[in-house]
């Protein structure tokens, strides 16, 4: 046996994990790329995950304590005093966890492609060369469109998206605050997030098609020839399962573990690389997805969400935006909100006698998608 554990893909989750597991068991970690970052991510995590995480506050580039809602006709905004989400550079994010894995005894092949597993070993290539390392358990950490997923055979309902960023040159005033614009008119499949780096730059971006991006610049005053960096990449939301087949195991966004409302998975891979740490020092790895229970609760929250969403017309967007705006929803929301646990803020405001009654008037249909 080569390593005890064998991590496919260095990604933020695949890194996080190796930390976890670096002191008790001997691990390597296999990365495609030969350096790290450039994926298309916002990288917004929320701040109480990140202080709760241990994650290295060198990655942090700007603190956000609110939010500002706008649909086609309506805008409103929601903040607190303390800082609530946190972006940071993917690139330093996860070098710096590389390092810190390293440091502990992990051992890196970069440059290095999983390619399949044949009588229990990884099959691998680096550049011309292929190889095979023997491990007693494999964990795919390699992204939404899993090498290890299909090879376990793990089967998904989930819609594959596209997702663009940009980071763009413009006046962005409020730095502590992401605009989050709704408007299905111009993209029925998603919102649009602007979220500024700083004063002068911001990163927007949008899951689905790319040309409604486009538009939504033009909208919101922004010009396309000044784009700095242009990034694509896939979002899958819906559910893959198992997250676990003998000694293989899938976490992060190759199990799908990310909020189907944002696309954000950092923080939820993060989470389920506990339960996974946890169920492996202990020898009980069956428990691996049952320590996963809350993400798992949210996930299937955040899909019937987004089923609503997708049924909503922009009018009804509107009245629901109209609701919102009013002084008892946000407060309401500025109490509960939490940044990873949506449902608890939907739940709150429908709990809300009052709100629940203007809600129901424009849709009957939130009973049966969220209660
Ligand atoms: C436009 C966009 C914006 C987003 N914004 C946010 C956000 O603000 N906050 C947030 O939390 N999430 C966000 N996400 C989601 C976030 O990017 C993912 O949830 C996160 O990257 C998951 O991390 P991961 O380590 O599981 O997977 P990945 O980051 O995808 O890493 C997987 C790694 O595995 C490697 N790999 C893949 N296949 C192989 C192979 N065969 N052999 C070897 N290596 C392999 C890849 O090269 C990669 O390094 C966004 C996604 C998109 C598309």
């Amino acid at each position: 046996m080569d390593y005890d554990v064998l991590i496919i893909g260095a990604g933020p989750v695949g890194s996080y994990l190796a930390n976890l597991l670096g002191r008790d068991f001997k691990v390597a970690v296999v990365e495609q790329r030969t350096s790290f970052g450039g994926k298309a991510c916002t990288g917004i995590i929320g701040a109480e995950s990140y202080e709760m995480l241990r994650l290295p506050g060198k990655a942090i580039i700007n603190k956000f304590r609110g939010a500002s809602f706008y649909s086609k006709i309506i805008s409103f905004e929601i903040s607190r005093k303390e800082p609530q989400a946190y972006m940071v550079d993917r690139k330093i994010l996860e070098k710096e966890l590389a390092q810190r894995a390293v440091k502990k005894g992990v051992e890196y092949f970069l440059g290095t492609k999983f390619l399949g597993f044949k009588n229990g070993r990884a099959v691998l290539q680096r550049f011309n060369e292929r190889f095979e390392i023997e491990a007693g358990f494999y964990v795919g950490a390699d992204g939404v469109n899993s090498r290890v997923a299909k090879e376990i055979s793990a089967r998904t309902d989930a819609e594959f998206l596209g997702g663009y960023e940009i980071e763009i040159v413009g006046n962005f005033e409020k730095t502590d605050f992401v605009e989050v614009w709704v408007n299905k008119e111009i993209n029925e499949d998603f919102f649009f997030w602007v979220a500024p780096i700083n004063e002068s730059l911001a990163r927007v971006g949008t899951i689905g098609r790319l040309d409604p991006l486009f538009k939504f610049l033009r909208m919101r005053g922004l010009k396309e020839t000044k784009i700095v960096e242009f990034k694509t990449g896939t979002v899958a939301l819906g559910i893959r399962k198992p997250w676990i087949k003998g000694n293989i195991a899938l976490v992060g966004d190759a199990a799908l573990q990310l909020k189907p409302l944002t696309a954000g998975g950092i923080a939820y891979g993060m989470l389920c690389s506990h339960a996974l740490a946890y169920s492996l020092i202990n020898g009980r790895t069956r428990d691996y997805e049952k320590l996963c229970k809350d993400v798992k609760k949210e996930i299937a929250f955040g899909l019937r969400a987004r089923r609503l969403f997708k049924y909503l017309s922009q009018e009804q967007i509107e009245h629901i935006f109209e609701i919102l705006s009013t002084r008892e929803a946000r407060q309401l929301i500025e109490e509960v909100a939490d940044f990873e646990e949506h449902a608890k803020t939907i739940k709150a405001l429908i709990k809300h006698p009052k709100l629940l009654a203007k809600v129901l008037k424009v849709t009957p249909m939130i009973i049966r998608y969220l209660l």
